[in-house]
């Protein structure tokens, strides 16, 4: 199926008399009418639901859409997209072991990265575009398990280079994990170009409506674990499976489910389950709109006397221009443009207690037109190196474009700008 079929028709088929409808099925348990029936289930050779915890129809179907979207083998849902950014790593990274990530990546990512991770006697080992492959390198040694980016920054807007990196890291012997976020599989299929494991925090676009907070972890299928332990030898915490003998290439997301999953317990609730599954059945239509939005509003504001610079993949001048129009489906570069107003922080203040139907929300990536002033709020833990590795200045202004009609957009814009 193509990816708009997909959004509308995968994960739930209804059968004769049934709900048309993915059911949300709010349960925690299921019942069996032997143990030997249950019992294989905890042996893994059965598929089927013993507890929500660990796995849930509604859920499930979801997942399944979400794999099929970005053409994986398998998907995990979590309860946040920080759940599955931190699950992501920890599925095959250890105390005493490193990774390498990218400095652009969203203020959330990079606390849990280079703060909590460290706790936990992980490292990360923070890289960016300017570095070369020989510097990249200098950092990877036999400690290093993976390297985590994002298909578009969130909120510097600069576009990763797919093939480049997967390349390298496939050479190191390593994956390429993308946060697909911003992209979504509208816009880019990672995969595709190469990556190994897409995560996502579905609270942004695919939700869409600013509803449901919600993450998600999809597995390629693709990459060869031979040198990761935890996923060759016997996992003593489940009676000794070896998850690359039993599950071949969906040995990744097994393990991410019934190890860290049972473990940690960051469970999607089936409600919320439902709730992203009616945003993703119309996940295509909003992608393209969001996208056309933006563009119309980075080169009205491009042309605004009271602007300072505009970034914005889809701009032709853009420095990232070149990369959108290789990895993103028809350049589109999604809904989000960055700029920052003349007159500094102030100017900036200006505009945006002056908006009438913008609201200015932490939130982004809604159909809801929404900003924000990152310095003083989401990137505010960061320090001013942290800030200028992350591509964030004083007067810089997340815009978030909605998917209301764009004249409406503008005006707003055009009558707080005018307050700046
Ligand atoms: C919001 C966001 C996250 C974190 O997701 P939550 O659902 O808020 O936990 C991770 N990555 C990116 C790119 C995001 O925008």
């Amino acid at each position: 199926m193509k990816k708009e079929t997909i959004c509308v028709q995968a994960g739930y088929e209804s059968g004769n008399g049934e709900p048309r409808v993915l059911p949300i099925y709010q349960s925690t348990t299921y019942s069996y009418d032997s143990s030997e029936e249950l019992a294989k289930l905890f042996d893994l050779t059965k598929d089927g639901h013993m507890y929500s915890r660990i796995s849930n129809p509604t859920v499930a179907a979801v997942e399944k859409k979400v794999a099929e979207l970005e053409g994986g083998v398998g998907a995990m849902m979590t309860s946040s997209g920080q759940a599955a950014s931190l699950i992501s790593v920890i599925n095959i990274t250890s105390s005493g072991e490193n990774f390498l990530c990218f400095s652009n990546l969203y203020g959330g990512t990079t606390n849990l990265f280079a703060v909590t991770m460290k706790k936990l006697g992980i490292e990360a080992r923070f890289i960016d575009y300017g570095m070369s492959d020989e510097e990249i390198e200098a950092l990877i040694d036999d400690k290093t398990t993976l390297l985590f980016s994002e298909t578009i920054s969130n909120p510097s807007l600069e576009v990763l280079d797919i093939e480049r990196y997967a390349k390298l890291a496939h050479k190191n012997g390593i994956p390429l994990i993308v946060d697909n976020t911003f992209a979504t599989p509208i816009l880019c299929r990672p995969f595709e170009f190469g990556a190994d494991i897409v995560v996502h925090s579905t609270s942004k676009y695919m939700d869409g409506h600013a509803e449901v907070v919600g993450g998600m972890i999809v597995d390629s299928g693709n990459f060869d674990w031979k040198d990761y332990p935890s996923l060759t030898r016997p996992d003593e915490s489940y009676h000794g499976v070896i998850y690359t003998e039993q599950f071949g290439n969906a040995a990744y997301i097994t393990k991410a489910r019934t190890q860290l999953m049972r473990d940690l317990g960051s469970t999607p609730s089936p409600f919320s389950a439902f709730l992203l599954n009616n945003g993703l059945e119309t996940l295509h239509l909003r992608m393209e709109r969001h996208s056309e939005n933006a563009l119309a509003v980075a080169r009205h504001l491009k042309e605004h006397k009271k602007v300072a610079w505009v970034n914005y993949p889809g701009l032709e001048d853009d420095k990232n221009h070149a990369l959108a129009e290789k990895y993103l489906y028809k350049g589109y570069s999604s809904g989000v443009v960055s700029f920052g107003t003349v007159n500094g922080k102030k100017g900036a203040a200006a505009f945006m207690d002056n908006l009438k139907m913008a609201r200015i929300c932490v939130h982004v990536a809604d159909l809801r037109t929404c900003v924000l002033h990152p310095a003083s709020t989401t990137h505010r833990q960061l320090t001013d190196e942290q800030l200028e590795s992350a591509g964030i200045k004083p007067e810089f202004i997340r815009f978030s474009t909605g998917i209301e009609n764009i004249e409406d957009i503008i005006a707003d814009i055009d009558q707080a700008l005018e307050y700046v």
